[in-house]
């Protein structure tokens, strides 16, 4: 038996970030992993304040020596080629002005191990296994975890708060410790993805998306000097109707769902093998209680339209860790859920991205005049990430607002079909 602070089933991004911000506060955690880094991982862009939490973590300099390509912004070409839109990553200085600001692109082997070698610099203990019971105390609570080793062999991990940073596979969820996994709003897609070699670049390297029509789009994300990420979503149904293998799949929709991407990708040599991944928009509600939380995907995951998967990562393990270190420190000791307000507050950031991405994808044409035109600043806001908005700016309320619109319209549409 061992004991620790914080145990933190897997070391990915958001695990490996709260332990990073746990030492910063002085708490002892042990990192569960079960699979040997570096591994692939797909999810190579990031927000704005995404980048500022690693310069929060301390490696800035890291990920400048290590040359992953700077991202200055998105481009957003829409069908055809046409309506393009742009999105600078800008700050937000001490005085509340925007200032010119960059983020990264990665590829998430080589990112994943320099944040989990990073946390471990900082003192955390990284276990080799995987994460397979939870333990619980007399009352009830949540007291650590139970863990297959490498070597077969079983440990318990006996600990004051169990952080689930397993991602997709949402350990306390299947456990029935945090609520059942509700399925999300964009479930029905299916990704297919690889790295090539040879594509055509933009004098800058930022994040290109790629926009065929609703829920149909694709990525082009530079992740080192030769390599580029490509990826196509589309609904599943679609998906299905082809006929071929998936690597040719991958190739006609590269050519085929929009000239700007085809054109970057007249010769190109895949140098990862082509996958999928579907069903990954899904949603656990409650995901916080007696001695126990959630980070990053392990509790939600949205659509990957404008990259906000490690941004939520590396942003909810600094908020987990504010919130363990004011309960080791005494606060809310006997609440029925001590860890409420981190929840809360995670997820009114989620909420937000839910409303932007549902504004974009039911609300196209206002989405462009908002982010062109209207609410250009508040867009680049959002788009950087600065979702935690109270009051909402007006960006946001006027996306709200056309989104409130639209589901009117579609229940007043459903009530006539049924009357
Ligand atoms: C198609 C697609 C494209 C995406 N594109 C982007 C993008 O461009 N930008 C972006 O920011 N995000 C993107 N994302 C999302 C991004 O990949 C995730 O949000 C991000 O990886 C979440 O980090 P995490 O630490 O929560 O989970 P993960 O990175 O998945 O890490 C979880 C870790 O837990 C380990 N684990 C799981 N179960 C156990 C267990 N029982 N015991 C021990 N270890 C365990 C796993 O091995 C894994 O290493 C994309 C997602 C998809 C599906």
């Amino acid at each position: 038996m061992m004991k620790t602070d914080v145990v933190i089933v897997g070391g990915g991004p958001g695990g490996a970030a709260t332990a990073v911000f746990l030492a910063k506060h002085g708490i002892q955690s042990i990192i569960i992993e079960k699979e040997q880094f570096p591994r692939f991982h797909i999810g190579e862009s990031m927000t704005g304040e995404c980048g500022n939490m690693v310069r929060a973590m301390g490696l800035e300099e890291e990920m400048l020596k290590r040359n992953h390509p700077v991202k200055y912004g998105v481009l957003v070409y829409g069908q055809g080629g046409n309506n393009t839109f742009w999105v600078p990553v800008m700050k937000r200085d001490e005085q509340g002005n925007l200032q010119d600001s960059f983020t990264w692109q990665v590829r998430r082997s080589d990112f994943d191990k320099m944040v989990l070698d990073h946390a471990i610099a900082q003192g955390a203990t990284l276990i080799q296994g995987q994460a397979t019971k939870v333990l619980r105390a007399e009352d009830g609570a949540v007291c650590g975890v139970q863990v297959r080793l490498a070597d077969g062999s079983v440990e318990e991990i006996h600990a004051e708060v169990v952080v689930d940073a397993s991602g997709a596979a949402t350990f306390l969820s299947n456990a029935g410790v945090a609520s059942k996994k509700e399925r999300g709003k964009y479930d029905r897609q299916v990704a297919v993805y690889s790295h090539v070699k040879g594509a055509i670049r933009d004098e800058q390297d930022n994040t290109l998306i790629f926009y065929e029509k609703k829920n149909h789009w694709g990525w082009f994300i530079p992740i080192d000097a030769e390599t580029v990420s490509i990826g196509v979503v589309a609904p599943s149904d679609y998906y299905r109707a082809y006929e071929g293998d998936m690597r040719s799949y991958f190739l006609q929709q590269m050519h085929k769902i929009n000239p700007e991407l085809s054109k970057r990708v007249p010769d190109v040599e895949l140098v990862e093998e082509v996958r999928a991944t579907s069903n990954y928009s899904y949603h656990v509600k409650q995901f916080t209680g007696k001695g126990f939380l959630c980070v990053g995907d392990s509790h939600r995951f949205i659509d990957p339209i404008f990259s906000f998967g490690l941004h939520f990562a590396l942003t909810e393990a600094r908020l987990a860790a504010q919130a363990i270190a004011g309960y080791m420190n005494g606060e809310n000791r006997d609440a029925e859920n001590p860890f409420a307000d981190y929840q809360a507050y995670s997820e009114l950031g989620m909420d937000v991205i839910e409303d932007l991405v549902d504004c974009f994808w039911e609300n196209p044409l206002s989405f462009a005049f908002f982010v062109h035109t209207r609410y250009v600043d508040d867009f680049i806001d959002l788009f950087a990430g600065r979702v935690y908005q109270d009051p909402p700016s007006p960006g946001l309320q006027a996306i709200r607002k056309v989104n409130a619109k639209a589901r009117a319209k579609k229940t007043a549409v459903s009530a006539q079909a049924y009357a």
